[in-house]
């Protein structure tokens, strides 16, 4: 079994079902006690999205770029970075490791594809709602990518910061999301992505009218598939 690298702690709250989904993976295919082989490198969220704030990616890329070198010589054979939106230094990385950056677009666009959906909504931060990191990946995947307004990336970036990964889970925000989700249903969108690790643990398949792809969820199997060998 191959061994995986995890960045992590962006935010933790989502990092701990990556650990989870992985392991879960591994157990249903290898069954007894097998495990998941990971190495994990937590990052301190705080002084990260303080640099997304003041758009200085390029020292938050640093940081992640350092942590992954660390996971490679710890013996890493993949790098996970657990979030959505710090895969806007996914470059940064690669040219300080040699192992591959499994990508989380590459993940949700695989599940879409094999669902036959091409039109998909995006939910995540603002960063990756309004960047094209995300959303040029999936396009490249073949898949039409329909957004929330203005307004509504504001509601669901504040919700992601503000609650998600900070632990808070709201009826009220799960509404707002769910009301933003079907506006992107009713512009043509066939299922959506939860584009940001934190969003599974508000949005449900059961509350939603559209399918989701939850990129945690799609990201960890990913890994796990990987680090098993198996084939696409
Ligand atoms: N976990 C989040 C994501 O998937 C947001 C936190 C971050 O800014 O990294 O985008």
């Amino acid at each position: 079994m191959k061994t995986i690298g995890l960045l992590g702690g962006m935010s933790w709250e989502s990092t701990v079902h990556y650990y989870t989904f992985i392991n879960e993976y591994v157990k249903e295919k290898l069954g007894g006690l097998h495990s998941a082989k990971v190495l994990m490198y937590s990052v301190d969220f705080a002084p990260i999205a303080k640099m997304q704030e003041e758009d200085n990616w390029q020292a938050a890329g640093e940081i992640l770029a350092d942590a992954a070198e660390g996971l490679e010589k710890a013996g890493a054979d993949c790098i996970v970075i657990c979030a959505n939106t710090m895969h806007k230094v996914t470059e940064q990385i690669e040219a300080r490791i040699s192992v591959p950056v499994l990508h989380i677009a590459d993940a949700a666009a695989d599940a879409l594809l094999r669902d036959g959906i091409r039109r998909t909504g995006l939910l995540g931060t603002k960063y990756t709602l309004t960047q094209d990191f995300i959303i040029k990946k999936l396009q490249e995947r073949g898949l039409e990518v329909i957004l929330p307004d203005g307004e509504d990336i504001d509601t669901v970036n504040d919700i992601i910061y503000g609650e998600l990964c900070l632990g808070v889970i709201n009826d009220a925000s799960r509404e707002k999301y769910c009301r933003i989700i079907k506006k992107m249903k009713d512009a043509g969108a066939e299922g959506v992505i939860l584009g940001c690790t934190e969003i599974g643990m508000l949005v449900e398949q059961k509350d939603a009218c559209l399918p989701v792809y939850d990129t945690t969820l799609l990201h960890a199997r990913m890994a796990a598939a990987f680090a098993l060998e198996e084939e696409k």
